[in-house]
């Protein structure tokens, strides 16, 4: 066994990647202030100090290990000094278990027009009402130091990555590092652990020299920033194919950051990672689009109407113990407030679970095989398996 860090935050490798290099899958355990997490994990996003619709009971319901949370949104509404003084996030929003938060960077960096980026930090306008604020590195470790996540991660400037130009992704991968450093310098809470960020674009250079540069230094963690975006999937993976050999000898969690969808998160643990976040699957149900094993439901085609089997045969979820297809179906086309919160409790519980699944196999040693059974399924329900109504 590996393990690495002191308190606040311990990781241990219990299935390393086998030698024969079939897989970079590994399993492990991540032990934080508020419990244990055994990775990889998938954590659900609660922008707002919520998984929308959902409420911790839920939450625990699903399986959820940990959640996100998101910075800026918190700093500008309901403010974190607000937060602090009410007893932290996890008191605030009645979530005992561990929380991750991100740094902001991603946040208002994607403002566009609304922001300006210069080597101390970022200008930008709230999208709320508009009002002027800056974020440096050292506002947004205070920002998340106020809010008492488990888990604070450093401020950093990401890139779209496939449609940036090489110098604009330099400038924002060295500054990144800069700012990783007054990141580091400006935390001091003691049992709040704080994950660097490796940024780098699609440029095999920049992904290098960022890996080697935030492995450098005393991290409990890395994140991979810069993709879930635009990229290709085999883009994707050829970053991870720079990354993480790159990090192979190094203990510590690896973390990629924004990464939902069931295909992607198999491949990126096929690639070596163990952490994920995303607003993915609880946005898509609340559009009405329901994951099961064989591909996707659209709750709004109109055949759901009159089909009484549950959404998916077997599943432990709220919606599929109690309710039908045709039930969900109804209350997606009157827009009814329920449909956000069953629908929502079916794809997280469809994620976690696939989550789960892919751990017994790493600790099985047949992850390889869960790959290839998961391809020739994808081969053959290419396509919607529910064809647009
Ligand atoms: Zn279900």
């Amino acid at each position: 066994m590996i393990a690495t860090g002191v308190a606040p935050l311990r990781y241990s490798v219990s299935v390393p990647a086998p030698d024969d290099g079939s897989t970079r899958a590994r399993l492990g355990m991540l032990e934080t202030t508020h419990g244990t997490v055994e990775t990889p994990v998938f954590m659900p996003v609660g922008t707002n100090a919520t998984v929308k619709a959902l409420d911790p009971d839920d939450l625990h319901e699903v399986g959820a290990q940990m959640i996100l949370a998101n910075t800026y949104h918190l700093y500008l509404r309901p403010g974190h000094r607000r937060i602090e003084r009410l007893g932290g996030l996890h008191r605030f929003m009645a979530w005992d278990r561990p929380i991750l938060t991100d740094s902001g960077g991603y946040q208002v960096v994607s403002l566009g027009e609304l922001r300006e980026v210069d080597d101390d930090g970022v200008t930008f306008r709230s999208h709320l009402d508009g009002s002027l604020h800056r974020f440096t590195p050292e506002q947004s470790i205070e920002v998340q130091q106020a809010l008492g996540s488990d888990i604070s991660v450093c401020f950093d400037q990401p890139v779209p990555p496939h449609s940036s130009a090489r110098s604009v992704v330099a400038d924002a991968t060295r500054r990144t590092h800069r700012w990783a450093e007054r990141c580091l310098a400006a935390h001091d809470r003691p049992d709040q652990a704080l994950f660097g960020i490796i940024q780098g674009g699609l440029e095999e250079d920049l992904r290098t020299e960022s890996t080697q540069a935030i492995a450098a230094l005393p991290f409990a963690g890395i994140c991979i920033g810069g993709l879930a975006g635009d990229e290709t999937a085999a883009q994707r993976r050829a970053v991870l194919d720079v990354c993480v050999p790159l990090l192979a000898s190094d203990p510590r969690p690896r973390y990629l950051m924004g990464l939902g969808s069931p295909a992607d998160l198999l491949d990126a643990v096929d690639a070596g990672i163990d952490m994920f976040d995303s607003v993915l699957p609880a946005r898509v149900a609340r559009n009405g689009t329901l994951w099961v094993p064989e591909g996707r439901l659209n709750l709004r085609n109109a055949r759901f109407l009159d089909d009484p089997a549950p959404v998916q045969d077997g599943c432990r979820c709220r919606a599929c113990r109690s309710f039908s297809r045709a039930y969900l179906a109804h209350l997606v086309r009157a827009d009814e407030l329920l449909f956000y919160r069953l629908a929502t409790c079916h794809n997280l519980t469809f994620l976690i679970d696939f989550m789960a699944r892919i751990r017994s196999a790493i600790a099985e040693g047949s992850f390889p095989a869960l790959v290839r059974e998961q391809a020739a399924r994808a081969a053959v329900s290419d396509g919607p398996t529910e064809p647009a109504a």
